[in-house]
């Protein structure tokens, strides 16, 4: 090519380059946008389609404080955008446990058809854990915690978090805060600590800054075992994800079979109710067990209030039939993704309903039997640190466990009732008054 023709090419070249320079950057810019707004739109639409479980992985996830946690009309947080903080970098949705699984069927199939697996055996041993045997037991343990601390079923939660503080690491568990008079996840050092997270607290609760703190704490080398229901388990995983393999090996997860979460609004409601007759509420357990017959199967509620103490069937207590009759519950718990065995965290922990009939001659039945479930090696190293409390153990098949707990195969059911419930609980301000419209209401229905 001669030096003329040279010239000429790289001006043609030149001219090219100019031409479709701003039609890439204006690809770019689309794409950028489109990607902007699905984004921010995604976690807004995890919550208007009434999907977000409240996790509050999005918050911590968002470096710009773009994202909060607000209470909505029934009184559950949710994530709200603050759009001028929002860089619309994406991180949230990428990383939304709710979003995330609306991918998996996807990835699941094409797991299936490049291995050649059955989609069943895929489902249950999810890539995280591939090749580890799930087992099954029914526990009861040596020292009665439950009597000692007021756990819910036989304190393996307690024995779990104990242990786990005397080899050096951190618990993040649910605590009743007398203060705020909320349920809150906390951090506990020491076992003085652990032992405020003793019982469940039957409402959902408030993560505050607990994401960031606990991946802050890994990120500094601290061991953590983070206790919660799944969704919240799903969470903290889904922010450790973004971390290095190091980090994410520090974390320990602990998920309880769940029914669902009843709203913060009508916990504060009650407890609002039950000091007028008791004074300011110092401390509540959901779970005792009768005080004559000690059968578990028919437990009271314990009110401490700063005057008086409440000791009611918890069958009679207002808040509990709330939260029995599935009036309360966050809108997530009507369609919750983690009603099986394919569970998000290295052991499961829930009631063993039943045992005396599924594995008959099974001792202390009546006391209460805890049912564990181990999902992986760490699993394995949690377990073990129960081993010296075992009062009685029996390895179960994945049938019977199925059998016991209704929480593992189907969500509670959305009720009528519950837009009468929240309505009146708005109106009023009273779990209590909300209840009873409701219960009169059934009563005036022909039958
Ligand atoms: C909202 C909720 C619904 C549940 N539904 C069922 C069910 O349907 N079927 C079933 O078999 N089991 C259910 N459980 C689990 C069961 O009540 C016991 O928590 C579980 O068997 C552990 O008992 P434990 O005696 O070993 O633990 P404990 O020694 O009593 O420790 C309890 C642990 O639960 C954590 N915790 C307490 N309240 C909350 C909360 N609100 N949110 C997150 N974590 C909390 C604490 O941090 C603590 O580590 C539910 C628990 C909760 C909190
Ligand atoms: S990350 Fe959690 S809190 Fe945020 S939108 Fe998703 S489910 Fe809701
Ligand atoms: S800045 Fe990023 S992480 Fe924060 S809300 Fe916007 S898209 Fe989500
Ligand atoms: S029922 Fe499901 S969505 Fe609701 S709190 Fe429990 S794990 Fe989360």
């Amino acid at each position: 090519m001669s030096k003329k023709h040279k010239q000429q090419h790289k001006r043609q070249q030149r001219r090219q380059q100019q031409k479709l320079q701003p039609q890439h950057k204006q690809q770019k810019r689309q794409v950028q946008q489109q990607q902007q707004q699905l984004s921010a739109a995604n976690i807004s639409a995890v919550v208007a389609a009434q999907q977000c479980t409240g996790c509050s992985a999005c918050v911590a996830l968002c470096s710009d404080h773009a994202l909060s946690m607000q209470p909505n009309s029934e009184g559950f947080l949710e994530p709200v955008i603050d759009e001028a903080k929002c860089t619309h970098c994406g991180q949230c949705s990428q990383h939304c446990p709710v979003l995330k699984r609306q991918f998996a069927p996807a990835k699941l199939a094409q797991a299936v058809r490049a291995k050649g697996l059955n989609a069943q055996g895929t489902q249950q041993r999810h890539t995280e854990h591939a090749g580890f045997t799930q087992r099954y037991l029914a526990l009861n343990l040596k020292p009665d915690f439950k009597a000692l601390y007021g756990s819910s079923t036989t304190g393996v939660g307690f024995v779990l978090a104990h242990r786990f503080v005397r080899a050096g690491g951190v618990v993040v568990g649910c605590r009743f805060n007398a203060q705020t008079q909320e349920a809150e996840h906390v951090i506990a050092r020491t076992v003085e600590e652990v032992v405020q997270f003793c019982g469940s607290k039957y409402v959902q609760s408030n993560k505050h800054e607990i994401m960031a703190q606990t991946l802050e704490l890994l990120k500094q080398g601290q061991k953590v075992l983070f206790i919660g229901t799944p969704c919240e388990v799903a969470g903290v995983k889904a922010l450790c994800s973004t971390q290095p393999a190091e980090v994410k090996a520090r974390l320990f997860t602990v998920d309880l079979v769940c029914h669902g979460v009843p709203s913060p609004l009508s916990f504060k409601c009650y407890l609002h109710d039950a000091a007028a007759e008791l004074g300011a509420i110092r401390a509540l357990n959901f779970r005792v067990p009768h005080p004559q017959t000690k059968n578990w199967t028919q437990p009271v509620v314990v009110v401490q209030g700063e005057a008086k103490r409440l000791v009611q069937p918890a069958a009679q207590n207002h808040f509990y039939v709330a939260y029995s009759q599935s009036w309360s519950l966050r809108p997530s718990c009507y369609h919750c993704p983690y009603t099986n065995l394919n569970r998000p965290s290295d052991l499961s922990l829930g009631d063993f309903w039943g045992i005396e009939q599924l594995v008959p001659k099974f001792p202390y039945a009546l006391r209460g039997t805890s049912m564990v479930v181990v999902n992986s090696p760490r699993g394995v190293q949690l377990f073990n640190s129960l081993c010296n409390h075992i009062r009685y153990g029996h390895e179960v098949p994945a049938a019977t466990v199925l059998q016991s707990n209704y929480a593992l195969h189907a969500s509670a059911h959305e009720p009528t009732e519950r837009q009468l419930f929240f309505s009146t609980l708005q109106q009023q301000q009273s779990t209590v008054a909300a209840v009873n419209t409701v219960l009169a209401t059934r009563q005036a229905k022909p039958s």
